[in-house]
């Protein structure tokens, strides 16, 4: 069932990459071009001045003046149309022309998982019967695949007919609608069906259920791309899938340590030599609903990264936006208590191996098992790769360098649960930079110099970076908002601590929708009757989520930690948005230009969160 959530909030990220948020924006006010940035006067406050702006690179917008808000192309909608989130989801879906998946067409997933079974058992026939198969088993044995593996992991080879399949489907009486929505076959410019996979070797993956979701396929000749995956359909969706986590998951369970590569013959190899606990994620970006899925099952996990494809740069990007994922909101108790929590749920952890001699997990396990072992074991925490790699990239000879470090390090460090090992870090970094704790947290707190330097970083953050762990745009969960929502849902005497929380704390509109609508309703029930279907799945996920055994002051301690975060990001975003449009102006005393004073009261905001933290680590070691 919570799939279909799944592809609710798939189907949101889908519609807000398309929807252009200039353009629909320009169908209610007109907008003037400011730099990158667009300006008009606010729809939603009647004022003389503008201070309403759209942001083309993030597609977010925000009223400087009055309404002090901002949000999405669905909460702009909402807000200027008067409309509901599902009717905001009907109008832009059609918008861009995705149709809503029906509930009918939905409980045909069943169908697609046989459809892809029976697809499957042909493929293996083939590889395994055929005469093009022995030239197959033949390559795979070089590459010192076991026949144990080919048939755990129903290797398959799709052959070089075009219609081979599809005869084959017919015969068993699957209907060729349901062939193609598997994605199994595909229609020609001409209108006639064909095959999807041609003279390929096929690796079935499956979801944590065993259930055949796809295939992913490596090319046999030169002709298309070296590897194909199924299309996009109702139940593949390579962004939430990780190959092998059907046979990892018990033994990342049992060992408490997952292991993510990059190929489905690391993996296979992985599991040949006794490695079990080895997934891999599809194809070169691992994603933030892969992420989800791990840590429900485990809390230790390993990056098993190649040097020589791994864009150091780029990982380390995409690592910053894990992070949070990695270090979900967790009461932070003081003294023994928080000792007795973490034994009850240990933190998750997320460490970097380096493979030595830039070889890639499956020639390092073949030839070498032990070193895979010793790689494993020995691979750096998070803080420490950060400590390695960072520091030859900046000069830390300018008061710049230093700078841009410690917002590096630092938005990560201040991430950290543990005070002991955030103070830990935190001396490390006045070392290294060569400063005091004052003027460390001064840096910390995002001097004016640092809002100005923001929005060139912002550009180079949000370029596509292609390469192991792409940055996670678009996700379709977001950690922070999820487990503030559960805890509110699953407790409803906390919504007395939520004076703070404004909904446009939630930066998706499907989230903001449920905070605004749980404020009014006593019950689940009541909620949900007041609720689109669409956000059902979502509320279900949200109602039934486990989570960590907390008494009732531990609970309040960590709703109000979730404000707080959710507080400050939301004054970090607003004030890099700041940034933009000071920016874009490029001189500060504009008659037009947004008034910095709200920066300076963001930038005391931000310094009393980070005090109050502070405060916190303090007491703890005091006690
Ligand atoms: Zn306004």
């Amino acid at each position: 069932m919570s799939n279909w959530s799944i592809v609710t909030m798939a189907l949101v990220d889908d519609i807000k990459q398309q929807v252009d948020l200039v353009t629909l924006v320009s169908e209610y006010v007109s907008l003037v071009n400011v730099g990158q940035n667009f300006r008009a006067r606010c729809p939603f406050h009647s004022e003389r001045t503008p201070s309403f702006y759209v942001f083309p690179e993030r597609q977010t917008w925000r009223c400087f003046g009055a309404c002090a808000t901002g949000g999405d192309a669905f909460s702009f909608v909402m807000k200027a149309d008067n409309l509901e989130f599902s009717q905001v989801l009907d109008q832009l879906a059609s918008r861009v022309g995705i149709t809503r998946p029906s509930k009918q067409t939905q409980d045909t997933g069943f169908t697609l998982y046989k459809v892809n079974e029976s697809a499957s058992l042909f493929y293996t026939d083939h590889l395994i019967s055929s005469i093009e198969g022995k030239d197959v088993i033949k390559y795979l044995t070089n590459r010192g695949i076991s026949e144990q593996s080919i048939d755990s992991f129903s290797l398959g080879l799709a052959p070089t007919d075009w219609g081979a399949l599809k005869s084959h489907l017919s015969k068993l009486g699957y209907p060729e609608e349901l062939m193609e929505k598997a994605g199994l076959i595909s229609r020609t410019k001409e209108g006639n069906t064909r095959d999807f996979f041609h003279n390929r070797l096929l690796f079935p993956i499956r979801n944590i259920e065993r259930q055949i979701t796809g295939f992913g396929a490596r090319s046999l000749d030169s002709t298309g791309p070296k590897y194909l995956n199924t299309p996009n359909t109702q139940i593949f969706n390579k962004r939430a899938l990780l190959y092998g986590i059907d046979q990892a998951a018990n033994s990342i369970r049992d060992q408490n340590v997952g292991v993510i590569v990059e190929g489905y013959t690391d993996v296979i190899l992985a599991h040949q030599h006794g490695f079990a606990n080895v997934v891999a994620s599809m194809g070169t970006a691992l994603t933030e609903q892969q992420v989800a899925q791990l840590v429900n099952i485990a809390s230790s996990f390993v990056l098993a990264m190649d040097p020589d494809t791994a864009g150091q740069e780029a990982t380390l990007r995409s690592l910053e936006v894990s992070w949070k994922i990695f270090h979900p909101p967790f009461a932070q108790g003081n003294g023994k208590r928080s000792h007795l929590r973490y034994r009850q749920r240990p933190r998750t952890q997320l460490r970097v191996a380096v493979l030595p001699k830039a070889q890639d997990p499956a020639d390092l396990i073949r030839e070498n098992p032990e070193h895979w072992v010793e790689a494993i074991r020995d691979a750096s925490g998070l803080m420490e790769f950060l400590f390695q790699i960072l520091p030859p990239k900046y000069d830390l000879t300018t008061p710049q360098g230093k700078l841009q470090i410690a917002e590096r390090i630092g938005t990560l460090l201040l991430g950290l649960q543990n005070s002991d090992e955030q103070d830990g870090y935190l001396e490390r970094l006045e070392n290294l930079l060569g400063v005091n704790r004052r003027t460390l947290d001064e840096m910390l707190g995002l001097s004016r110099q640092a809002i100005l330097n923001r929005p060139a970083e912002i550009t180079k953050a949000n370029n596509p970076v292609q390469g192991y762990l792409a940055p996670f745009r678009h996700s379709t969960q977001d950690p922070l908002e999820d487990y503030t929502l559960a805890l509110l849902l699953q407790n409803r005497s906390l919504s007395e601590f939520c004076e703070r929380l404004k909904p446009d704390f939630f930066q998706r509109s499907e989230n903001m929708t449920l905070f605004t609508h749980q404020k009014t309703c006593a019950t689940i029930e009541e909620l949900k009757a007041h609720l689109d279907t669409s956000l059902h799945e979502h509320l279900d996920r949200l109602v039934t989520w486990t989570l960590p055994p907390l008494d009732h002051q531990q609970r309040e301690d960590a709703l109000k930690q979730c404000i707080r975060r959710l507080e400050e990001r939301n004054l970090r975003e607003h004030k890099s948005q700041e940034g933009m449009i000071v920016d874009a102006y490029g001189n500060h005393s504009h008659e037009n230009s947004p008034n910095l004073d709200d920066a300076v009261e963001n930038n005391r905001k931000l310094r009393k969160l980070f005090i109050e933290k502070s405060n916190r680590s303090m007491k703890k070691s005091l006690e």
